[in-house]
């Protein structure tokens, strides 16, 4: 009888035991967030999506020669100085400029040797790439296009926004 009760009363202390526990983080800010309508921001280091910025860019290839993958294209073209667009100097610019994803390491090396200030191609905060095809994995970009760049579809022949492409950079950092 007594072993009994001492049973039920050790049971009665580990659940008050669990309860006092939970009371504890209760009424504590919560760690966890609500992915994915709000989205944690990743430290300024961190290395997500490449973008690419054609009007920067002056077609040096330093980061198709830096990259290990060799997974950047482009093609070079001049165009009138756009500071004195009357003189008849002309300055590089590139044509078109691509990274292919599937072959891409995230090592940074393309950013570190690209001499422009700002830099023309660098990685972006954004974790969630996503890619729902193998065309959608070489990212290309044109002058006009916005940063983020788009992929050329082979079967309808034109070239489309990535779907997915989750704008890391626009949420608010929350560290
Ligand atoms: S991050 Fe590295 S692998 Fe990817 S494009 Fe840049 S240099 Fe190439
Ligand atoms: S992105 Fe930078 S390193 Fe690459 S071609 Fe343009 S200016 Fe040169």
């Amino acid at each position: 009888m007594i072993d009994y009760f001492a049973k039920v009363l050790r049971a009665a202390w580990n659940t008050c035991k669990g309860l006092g526990l939970t009371l504890k983080y209760l009424f504590k800010p919560a760690i966890t967030v609500h992915y994915p309508d709000e989205k944690l921001v990743p430290y300024e280091r961190f290395r997500g999506a490449l973008l690419f910025d054609a009007v920067t860019c002056i077609s040096c290839n330093l980061c198709v020669k830096a990259c290990p993958s060799t997974c950047i294209d482009l093609e070079n073209a001049t165009i009138p100085d756009p500071k004195n667009p009357q003189a008849r100097k002309k300055v590089a610019r590139v044509e078109w400029y691509s990274i292919d994803f599937g072959k891409c390491n995230f090592c940074r090396l393309c950013e570190e040797s690209c001499p422009t200030k700002p830099k023309s191609v660098w990685h972006s905060l954004d974790y969630e790439l996503v890619f729902f095809s193998r065309d959608e994995m070489v990212r290309c970009w044109k002058a006009g296009m916005s940063w983020v760049g788009q992929y050329w579809d082979r079967r309808a022949k034109q070239f489309k926004d990535p779907p997915g492409q989750v704008r890391i950079m626009e949420v608010d950092a929350r560290r």
